[in-house]
């Protein structure tokens, strides 16, 4: 197994019997939408899916799209693409900023209700005119043609601008129905690399409907208290692909393997 993964863990798990909050991110709760077997194996059973490889590229992306919006933020001035994207906000300026962006802080909220202390950390906030509190999102990708929030596995984007939208709000923010995604595509139009991968970028309105997100908590917290395992997604590509795994073994064995274990020739 590699140092990476550890795939029987016993930190940050349920326990129906605590009366202590229990802490709940933004993507945990994406995860539960996704299938509620694999959050509860996760975040009940301590096995949760192996991580995915770093996406440095697309982490070098948000840090320099940070530290441009910070120059602005200093200045209390607009992004020179707000005006194509008519859009009438600055950057935010907020004492908090630094935590509410960090991933292991981030903006929390403790939903009574449920006992959960939900957290997620934006990558921006701005600021419009009437002072409402925009909620930001940036996204890097490398695709032909113009990016969108069109495709079905989008959902998730849209869910997390909702979450956010959520917990800002619920720390005492007034908050705009409208998000943006900044959303930058990598140019292979070029004829060659020359050490530099152009970007272009699209400023994505979203109107965010949180109405759903109580009502999630506690199938959330339902899920979480019952001793029993949820059913699968059947459309979900792991799965599958574990069962056929086992099944490809079991056919190997017995095709391939006499009683005593040993390869045929
Ligand atoms: S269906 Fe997919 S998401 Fe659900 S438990 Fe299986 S691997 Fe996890």
């Amino acid at each position: 197994m590699s140092d990476y993964y550890k795939a029987r863990r016993t930190t940050g798990l349920f326990d129906p019997k605590s009366k202590e909050p229990f802490n709940l991110s933004r993507s945990k709760i994406d995860l539960f939408c996704e299938c509620p077997q694999c959050f509860y194996l996760d975040r009940r059973l301590g096995t949760g899916r192996p991580p995915g490889f770093p996406f440095t590229l697309n982490s070098a992306v948000d840090t320099l799209l940070k530290k441009e919006f910070d120059l602005l933020r200093k200045d209390k001035k607009p992004h020179p693409l707000f005006e194509e994207f008519k859009i009438d906000a600055i950057p935010f300026a907020h004492k908090n900023l630094n935590d509410y962006r960090d991933t292991f802080v981030g903006v929390r909220y403790l939903h009574k209700p449920s006992n959960f202390l939900v957290f997620g950390g934006v990558d921006d906030l701005w600021v419009n005119k009437e002072g409402e509190v925009i909620i930001v999102d940036y996204k890097a990708t490398s695709k032909q043609g113009e990016v969108s929030l069109d495709a079905e596995w989008q959902i998730g984007y849209k869910r997390q601008m909702e979450i956010y939208q959520w917990l800002v709000s619920n720390n005492g923010f007034k908050v705009s129905k409208t998000g943006y995604f900044v959303y930058c595509n990598g140019d292979t139009g070029q004829d060659k690399f020359d050490a530099r991968l152009d970007f272009k970028i699209k400023i994505i309105p979203y109107e965010g409907d949180t109405s759903w997100i109580e009502n999630k908590l506690l199938e959330i917290k339902e899920c979480l208290t019952k001793d029993e395992i949820p059913e699968m997604n059947p459309n979900c590509d792991y799965c599958n692909y574990r069962k056929e795994a086992v099944l490809a073994k079991l056919r190997f064995n017995k095709e391939f393997k006499n009683v005593s274990g040993n390869t045929k020739k």
